[in-house]
């Protein structure tokens, strides 16, 4: 099915395409401080609706992802990997994360 989801002011709009049976709890220091949980995705179902210049790109360590966040809003709706996307799922519409398992990862020790 579509998801359709975005920042918090509605500048940054996304679609993405597939089935989400568990999200991911990273303990990263990023997605820990984020608080995300991660729904990875094929870079080729997953759309960028135009945001613009209000969406912000963010990449430290070995710049291997991209943290895209609103600028205007300052949420962190997905991350930008080689061939993938990782969705953050608390920014999809309607959808209840409590109600989707999380399976704990340990990026930390990446
Ligand atoms: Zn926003």
């Amino acid at each position: 099915m579509i998801h359709r989801g975005g920042c918090h002011c509605g500048q940054v709009r996304f679609e993405a395409e597939g089935e989400i049976e568990a999200a991911v709890a990273c303990n990263c220091s990023i997605c820990s401080r984020k608080g995300a949980l991660l729904w990875a995705v094929d870079a080729k179902k997953f759309h960028v609706f135009d945001a613009g210049p209000d969406m912000g790109a963010y990449a430290f360590g070995k710049r291997t992802l991209r943290h895209r966040f609103c600028r205007n809003c300052g949420i962190a709706t997905h991350s930008e990997g080689d061939g993938f996307v990782a969705i953050n799922i608390r920014c999809i519409d309607g959808l209840d994360p409590a109600k989707i398992d999380a399976v704990e990862f340990d990026g930390r020790s990446v």
